[in-house]
């Protein structure tokens, strides 16, 4: 069975093509800058043959028929008819109250994920435009929506509301949602193979840090809490993203700056974080450089950054009542030591302790970094495509 998993942004499409009798990656890759000059395919294929292909890409169907045509390529391919696909799984940033697990993608399904369009403006109409060119493309191929939010959809009520007079959750769905959901899921999952454990045992908090971060208490193998809310901005620091703040402060700047909810909106997701307070950059790397220049706001934006996954660890451990494990994943966790090590610091209290030498060893494969602790902390690489290709296999073999 092969599976193409999708993953449609707004000017971006990136792909993975699995053979699901191994869960082996045939190919991978992405379109970027679509509708824009310049617009670019990247693939690599499993034997390390790579290319880069520039075109004139003007919509997501362009690009899913570029896709397509270099996984059928002869010199770059990995399959020789279109037909070999056998499905297609599509990551869908927001699936709402609505939808709590994957699904198979229907004409009555995709009208409720349009429905959440409201709910994710800036996200789903992506999503809907990469699944509406693949359904065009490939009609007869079982197409399905795997969701951000649905592995959080079993948080209690007291978690997942806000303060607001409750008429609003009513009305408008205004509550906490949770994102990151297929990373969380998938951390989770081998925290507990590694820790040869049953899930069912283990309280964990996995932090995904990347671009977007996020944090979750996952107890028992469901996620009891998570730090992103309503929308992806709130919770920890992120790159440009505020996270947490009052909500009053962000009324007095508007009402100081005179602007409005669109550059309001701005403002918080795309001129804050590690961005706005450091000045440098939203990356990682370059604010860990700024600092050994002796940079005092990249070195307080990455303080800020690391207080916050260690304030959340702590909220959850009361939350979930202790914890077994602390799971460091995505671009900043798999790869920042640094920032492992001061999110960690002062948490032996815990029964969380790092080891220096673990934590630093260069290495991309999962493994643990505590000094065999009571709380293991470990570094899990995620893989929120293979999450998408199981539940698709899943589904469509059902
Ligand atoms: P996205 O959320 O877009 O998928 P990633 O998970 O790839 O993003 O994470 C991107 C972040 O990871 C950036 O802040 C980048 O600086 C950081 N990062 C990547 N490699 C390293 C590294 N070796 N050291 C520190 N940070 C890193």
């Amino acid at each position: 069975m092969i599976i193409l998993v999708l993953n449609s942004g707004s000017s971006s499409v990136k792909y993975r093509l699995f053979e699901m009798e191994d869960e082996k990656c045939l190919a991978w890759g992405l379109v970027e800058r679509i509708g824009a000059r310049g617009a670019i395919l990247k693939h690599n294929r499993y034997d390390g043959h790579n290319m880069k292909l520039a075109g004139d890409i003007v919509d997501h169907t362009k690009a899913i028929e570029y896709i397509l045509a270099i996984l059928l390529s002869p010199n770059h391919g990995v399959i020789k008819d279109r037909n070999e696909i056998n499905a297609v799984g599509h990551r869908v940033v927001h699936g709402g109250e609505k939808f709590t697990k994957s699904v198979l993608i229907d004409a009555e399904v995709m009208n409720m994920i349009q429905e959440c369009i409201e709910l994710a403006p800036l996200h789903n109409p992506h999503n809907i435009k990469g699944i509406t060119a693949c359904r065009n493309l490939m009609k007869d191929v079982p197409q399905t929506a795997i969701f951000d939010t649905a592995f959080h959809h079993k948080m209690p009520d007291y978690s997942y509301m806000y303060g607001l007079p409750y008429i609003l959750y009513k009305r408008y769905g205004v509550r906490r949602y949770g994102f990151h959901g297929s990373s969380h899921r998938y951390v989770a999952d081998r925290a507990a193979v590694m820790m040869q454990k049953t899930i069912e045992k283990l309280k964990l908090v996995t932090c995904h840090l990347g671009n977007g971060c996020s944090s979750a208490a996952v107890n028992g193998g469901v996620s009891v809490d998570t730090t992103m809310g309503f929308t992806p901005t709130e919770g920890l620091l992120m790159g440009t993203r505020t996270g947490d703040i009052d909500p009053a402060a962000l009324l007095y700047v508007m009402s100081r700056e005179e602007i409005g909810i669109g550059e309001a909106n701005s403002l918080i997701n795309k001129h804050s974080g590690l961005n706005g307070i450091s000045g440098v950059s939203n990356d990682m790397r370059e604010l860990e450089e700024a600092i050994t220049t002796g940079n005092k706001r990249a070195e307080l934006a990455v303080n800020m950054f690391a207080y916050r996954v260690k304030k959340y660890i702590g909220a959850y451990a009361a939350a979930m009542g202790g914890i077994d494990g602390i799971v460091f994943t995505g671009g900043i966790g798999e790869n920042s030591a640094g920032i492992r090590k001061r999110s960690i610091a002062g948490l032996e209290f815990l029964g969380a302790e790092l080891d220096e030498v673990n934590n630093n060893a260069k290495s991309s494969d999962e493994r643990f970094i505590d000094k065999d602790s009571r709380v293991r902390i470990m570094v899990i690489p995620t893989n929120e495509e293979l999450v998408i290709a199981r539940d698709t296999l899943e589904l469509v073999q059902d």
